[in-house]
């Protein structure tokens, strides 16, 4: 039986995409076999290549003048590909904001290429906001500017796109598809697959053409955007099964409603969780109101000591994966597209069960 799954990520996917990938496993299509044991290059596949593309193209309504691209090696791949990719155009120097755990990781890879300026920072208050545009010190001539629209792990979430004069870089891996988004505000957008999109190891980038040529000499291959936008990202063989998987999520979301109905279900999801914890005096957030994700809401409980009662009984409740991350302590429930409404329901009955026990 299925029970209610609040991964972080690898997260919930749809019921009906897996259950959908359970039927073509043995017999894809009336082909005699699954879609891992066909060529890349096959008709059969080009084709569910080119249908995921689109209909990401559809859902985020990227414009023709940026490149999609399914690529190896998740996010952490691409907190190299970024500097190898952007600062071979002359100057070196790459603006970021430091937001968490992620941005950090991210800062942490470009300062092995090139300058970093940390352009503002919420590290004074633990990472618990979203650094406000008017404190921030942008270079002159920045390569781009990287930040980290979702905190995965802090609970962050920017609400608008920063204005910047440098291509505006972002690592969505937590909340892409989540909501409405204006790509061409953007010079690239990447994100891991394992959250909103599909199965661990695949990313997928949104790259504006122009950014194509800006690559530093010796850029290993697999890292190289250009090499991958020309081959149809296919250089190589890519994770084919992650790639289908995320073709069938994308149509799933398509039949949802698209982004927006994703927005409204967000919404929805994580207001009826942060008012809950805001109502009461047992559970509270440790993120600053106005900054709050509406993908990941950590909580903790007044007393640290319950933690392992609460993971042990949430569990044998059919709550999955609520454990917090080791750095923040607590909970956290993400609540990606693939988490029904019904999920946070149970979670609140629960919830607020434990606390009449224990508060
Ligand atoms: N960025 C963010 C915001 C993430 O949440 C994660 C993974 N949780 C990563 C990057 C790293 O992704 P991967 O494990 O696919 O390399």
């Amino acid at each position: 039986m299925r029970k209610f799954n609040f991964s972080a990520g690898p997260a919930a996917l749809p019921e009906a995409v897996l259950l959908q990938a359970q039927r073509e496993l043995l017999d894809w299509g009336g082909r005699g076999c699954s879609v891992m044991e066909v060529s890349h290059r096959s008709p059969e596949f080009t084709e569910v290549a080119e249908t995921a593309e689109q209909d990401l193209r559809d859902l985020l309504a990227i414009p023709q003048n940026y490149r999609v691209l399914f690529l190896h090696g998740g996010a952490t791949a691409q907190f190299s590909a970024v500097p190898w990719n952007l600062l071979g155009g002359g100057d070196r120097v790459a603006d970021y904001i430091r937001s968490g755990h992620w941005a950090d990781k991210a800062i942490v890879e470009a300062r092995r290429y090139g300058q970093v300026n940390v352009v503002a920072s919420s590290e004074d208050r633990g990472f618990t906001y979203v650094p406000g545009p008017t404190s921030w010190r942008q270079s002159e001539n920045a390569a781009y500017l990287h930040y980290t629209p979702n905190e995965t792990i802090g609970g962050v979430e920017f609400d608008y796109v920063p204005a910047v004069t440098c291509p505006l870089v972002a690592d969505m891996s937590s909340n892409i598809l989540s909501r409405p988004v204006a790509v061409e505000k953007f010079g690239m957008i990447y994100a891991g697959a394992q959250k909103n999109i599909g199965p661990s190891g695949l990313a997928v980038a949104i790259v504006r053409d122009d950014l194509l040529d800006r690559a530093l000499p010796g850029i290993p291959r697999s890292l190289n955007w250009k090499v991958a936008a020309d081959a149809g990202s296919m250089d190589n063989t890519p994770p084919t099964f992650a790639w289908y998987l995320s073709a069938l999520v994308f149509k799933w979301i398509k039949g949802q409603g698209g982004v927006e109905a994703m927005a409204e279900q967000s919404l929805r999801k994580s207001s009826l969780l942060c008012g809950f914890i805001d109502r009461s005096d047992f559970y509270s957030s440790p993120v600053e109101r106005g900054s709050r994700s509406r993908m990941n809401v950590p909580f903790t409980l007044a007393d640290a000591a319950l933690d392992h009662l609460f993971l042990q009984e949430s569990k044998a409740a059919g709550l999955l994966n609520l454990k917090g991350h080791r750095s923040v302590g607590g909970m956290r429930a993400s609540l990606y597209n693939a988490v029904p409404v019904e999920a946070v329901e149970a979670l609140l009955v629960f919830m607020a069960e434990f606390e009449q026990r224990y508060a």
